[in-house]
């Protein structure tokens, strides 16, 4: 049987596009369907406008430092329109280079939503049907709002970048990346933040000691964590918005952000026709290869909720095209992700939690907590964390955890020792950059405790 294309992908984000371009560039005949614009989560609705956000929100902070080092300075007001029709102009560049790596790869594009019909072809929503001997889903995911009476009302992350108007009070309900992200965010730019978690400390999952120093930063910044608090209802009266808490207690604010997790794009996507078996959330349930239950279709990225972060879609999407493409099984390495939460302070992480690794195995734990020279020169408390843990056993880290001003870069350098399995001997091998906050990862000389 002839086929339109060897490739049709659905879904123009970090995944799909990069396969899409991999695999063209292997000389197949290659399409690409996206409903949306092109680029996805990453580029349009998340990592590049939020960096671009945390960047704006921290120059309040740094007037009051430059003040400090003899600058007159006064950061002045936050121009809200301003900052949004650069984002747009920013955000409109990124999406043509896209577009335009895809035409240059030769990836015919169809700006549609498509949906699968059997195993070897898809329907546009224009109603064309196009056939294809192998097809990638690579739809991403979306923001879940909880069930709260009055959620509506609220706004999600993807909304937050289009907003007319900057809130003056905003409720923030959640206590992942999100959540801490744009409490971090609108604090930075002037808002009166208030963060309901319903755990007992933000961001589950990561490392006690880190998270406790991210949690008291946010604190020490102005911000409103009441954890153990859950919202039950909301209403609006004229622009207000009228929260009722768990606690019994209330909360006006003009506006609600939810960022209680993400839920897979697979609706509407005719996975049944194929026979494609998901998941309880509704994922596309893959193997190593990114293989679904029926031989020609693929999945990559977030619609399969595996690790949802963007350079773990792009690498799937690479693998996927010398699996498929390239006649070179390859397996995607899960394993020993370096990622960064664009909390402020920052916070980058890889490995094991001091937690998760004793349950494992015995373990070392160093850590330094120190006021870094550029702050403590401004007169702020503020201390960053420098902590590695490491298996007694083999001396391996097992995890390294930041909390600092540009943890992200560290974390990524200290990422590629510990993915080469370098011992806490290695790091203290290793000589000083002086004066730097990183430095304190080769000098820590003995354990602060052993468990
Ligand atoms: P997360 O899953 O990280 O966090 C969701 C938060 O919402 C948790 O605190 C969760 O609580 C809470 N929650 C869930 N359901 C409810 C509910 N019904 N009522 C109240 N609270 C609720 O999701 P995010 O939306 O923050 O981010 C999604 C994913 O996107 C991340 O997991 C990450 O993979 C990715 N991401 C990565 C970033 C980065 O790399 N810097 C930045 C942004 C996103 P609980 O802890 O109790 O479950």
């Amino acid at each position: 049987m002839t086929y339109d294309y060897d490739l049709f992908v659905i879904g123009g984000g970090s995944g799909g596009v990069r396969a899409a371009r991999v695999v063209a560039a292997k000389g197949a005949r290659v399409a690409l369907a996206e409903s949306s614009r092109m680029g996805g989560t990453c580029v349009i609705r998340g990592c590049v406008p939020k960096k671009l956000m945390v960047f704006a929100s921290e120059f309040a902070g740094l007037a009051d430092e430059a003040r400090a080092y003899g600058w007159a300075m006064d950061a002045g007001g936050f121009n809200w329109s301003h900052f949004r029709a650069m984002l747009d102009r920013e955000l409109d560049r990124l999406e043509g280079v896209y577009r335009r790596l895809l035409q240059g790869s030769n990836v015919t594009i169809y700006d549609a939503h498509a949906r699968l019909d059997g195993p070897n072809a898809v329907v546009l929503a224009t109603g064309q049907r196009i056939t294809a001997r192998q097809i990638l889903i690579a739809t991403g995911g979306h923001p879940q709002r909880p069930d709260t009476p009055g959620a509506e009302l609220g706004i999600v992350s993807d909304d937050i970048f289009n907003l007319p108007d900057l809130p003056a009070r905003i409720l923030i309900v959640g206590g992942g990346y999100i959540a801490c992200e744009f409490a971090g965010i609108l604090n930075g730019l002037g808002a009166s933040v208030t963060q309901f978690y319903r755990g007992a400390e933000i961001l589950r999952g990561f490392d006690d000691e880190a998270r406790r120093m991210v949690a008291q930063g946010m604190t020490d910044r102005g911000i409103d964590i009441r954890t153990g608090t859950e919202a039950v209802a909301m209403v609006r009266k004229g622009a207000v918005i009228h929260v009722t808490a768990s606690d019994g207690s209330t909360l006006e604010v003009d506006q609600v952000l939810f960022a209680t997790g993400r839920a897979p794009n697979t609706r509407g996507l005719g996975l049944e026709t194929a026979g494609i078996v998901t998941g309880p959330s509704g994922e596309i349930v893959v193997d190593a290869y990114s293989a679904t239950s029926v031989p020609s279709v693929h999945a990559v990225g977030d619609v399969t909720d595996r690790v949802n972060l963007t350079p773990v879609a792009i690498r799937e999407g690479m693998a996927y095209a010398e699996t498929v493409f390239g006649g070179n099984p390859t397996p995607i390495d899960h394993d020993l992700i370096p990622s960064a939460v664009f909390t402020q302070p920052e916070f980058g992480t890889v490995g094991l939690s001091e937690e998760a690794a004793r349950a494992q195995e015995p373990i070392e734990v160093y850590a330094a907590a120190f006021r870094p020279m550029r702050t403590s020169f401004a007169g702020k408390e503020e201390r960053v964390l420098m902590k590695l843990v490491v298996s007694q056993k083999t001396r391996r880290v097992l995890g390294c955890h930041i909390v600092a001003p540009q943890a992200g870069e560290m974390i990524q350098l200290a990422g590629i020792a510990i993915k080469m399995g370098a011992t806490k001997e290695d790091f203290d091998r290793t000589m000083a950059v002086h004066p730097t906050m990183a430095e304190e990862l080769v000098t820590m000389k003995e354990p602060v405790r052993r468990a």
